[in-house]
């Protein structure tokens, strides 16, 4: 079909309010918005998107009733049932009157596209006999992982224990149980139920679509297939399959770049642990003087929450830390990421391993020094260092001075790094194979388009 003749059929798309799922959704709306789609983007007051960004896109918030509930946020998990108790009904209201405005303009909405931490729009858009697609915004690897929860906790592997951490996985190879995709969370209970209800819903979907690539996670490909009896399109890494605009919440400092500029080749670490994961002070400190003893050049992302207990104030930088580290250092509240993993001067990332920020490392062939802390962000870290071995995983939670120095410069001027490096342009290389013409993403985008035409 031609992409004009497309303009009159309407996607409605509901990303989860946090940064690494509200960017991917956006990528995805550019993405099919660029063939030919018309694109409505339903989001909660809570972290709603700059839709002066995207003046294309119909934008239209639905009271999320957060403040109702904000003593119930006890922790980062409870957000998410809450969410999908809370956006229920003004959710299911919003597209009764999407679909009514649709009709009146001739117009067809031939699916919605919400994400798997939203399990409750799979009932909302079965009641109104619209086909539900899902955004994995995560790697498929760990939500396999998520998807065996039922499993990992009859054999003993969940709840983690201490005396467990090693203890390799065989259903999950290459993981051991340190790597399993715990969250921490008062009520346990609700976490599996959450889990359960989420894999469920994915079930019964029309299908789902990654940000990821084949090249990258055949093997868990080819378990999800057995194991989801749905139709799958990996069209990742979006953002090389189309030019991301920007869907960042915080605004991004892009004096970096010209700092950058003035930095040798390969020679600088970036340093970010994306939009939520956050360390103590002692973390923090010993951070700081790992940076600054490693002596190699640093762009350091410090967001207002990244250490504990200071989330509205500045850090308190270590006496004499700013001095030593004069030129070598450049500090800044938020990045404009994926040009700073694209500049020359940048020869590794100290990352998080959000799923976001692993992919955009792969897309720019940098090594990683991980330091995942919660969720997914361990498989992910286990898959980058053991797997595509193209990071180094620190294990320890709070590491001294002396041995993130030493990774640092394993990672950034030694011979394991220059390997990690080399391993990591060939992954770039299959990324860029995967996204051009008769590319696997390539040829799966198209896939995905006749799949939502056929609705
Ligand atoms: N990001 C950014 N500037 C920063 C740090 C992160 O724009 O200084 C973006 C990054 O490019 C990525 C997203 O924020 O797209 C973070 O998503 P990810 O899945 O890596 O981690 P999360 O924030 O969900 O933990």
């Amino acid at each position: 079909m031609e992409e004009t003749k497309r303009r009159g059929v309407r996607l409605v798309l509901f990303p989860f309010p946090l940064q690494g799922h509200i960017n991917p959704m956006l990528q995805l709306a550019s993405i099919l918005y660029s063939k030919g789609f018309s694109i409505t983007i339903i989001h909660t007051h809570f972290n709603s998107p700059n839709s002066s960004n995207y003046p294309n896109f119909t934008f239209v918030p639905i009271p999320d009733g957060l403040s109702d509930v904000q003593d119930s946020i006890t922790d980062g998990f409870s957000l998410l049932p809450l969410l999908n108790l809370t956006c229920k009904v003004p959710f299911r209201d919003c597209l009764v009157q999407l679909l009514s405005n649709a009709e009146t303009e001739e117009e067809h909405i031939a699916c919605l596209i919400s994400d798997p931490v939203m399990p409750f729009t799979q009932g909302v858009a079965d009641s109104l006999k619209l086909p539900r697609l899902v955004l994995l915004t995560s790697s498929v690897q760990s939500f396999l992982a998520f998807a065996a929860y039922q499993v990992l906790r009859q054999k003993g592997y969940l709840p983690i224990s201490d005396s467990q951490l090693e203890t390799p996985v065989p259903e999950l190879p290459p993981l051991r149980v340190k790597d399993l995709p715990a969250i921490e969370t008062q009520n346990l209970e609700i976490l599996y139920q959450f889990v359960d209800s989420m894999v469920n819903q994915l079930k019964a979907s029309s299908g789902l679509t990654g940000n990821t690539f084949k090249l990258l996670e055949q093997s868990a490909l080819a378990t999800f297939t057995q194991e989801f009896p749905i139709p799958i399109f990996t069209l990742g890494p979006f953002h090389k399959l189309y030019p991301a605009l920007s869907s960042s919440l915080l605004s991004q400092d892009r004096s970096c770049i010209a700092w950058l500029d003035t930095q040798p080749p390969r020679s600088v670490i970036y340093v970010s642990f994306g939009s939520l994961a956050s360390m103590d002070e002692d973390e923090f400190v010993e951070m700081a003087w790992g940076l600054a003893n490693s002596k190699c050049p640093f762009l350091w992302v410090v967001r207002s929450g990244s250490v504990h207990g200071l989330e509205q104030v500045e850090p308190v930088w270590p006496d004499g830390f700013l001095e030593m580290i004069s030129e070598k250092g450049c500090i800044i509240k938020w990045a404009p990421q994926q040009e700073v993993l694209a500049h020359p001067a940048v020869g590794g990332f100290w990352t998080h391993n959000g799923w976001n920020s692993t992919l955009e490392s792969i897309c720019e062939g940098v090594p990683m020094l991980c330091r995942p802390s919660f969720g997914d962000q361990k498989v992910n870290a286990r898959l980058v260092s053991h797997v595509w071995r193209v990071g180094l995983h620190m294990e320890e939670n709070r590491l001294e001075r002396g041995e993130i120095e030493r990774s640092i410069r394993r990672v950034m001027v030694e011979k394991e790094g220059e390997e990690m490096r080399e391993r990591a342009k060939s992954l770039k290389e299959k990324v860029e194979v995967c996204v051009r013409k008769g590319g696997s993403s390539h040829q799966s985008l198209e896939d995905l388009i006749a799949h939502i035409l056929s609705f």
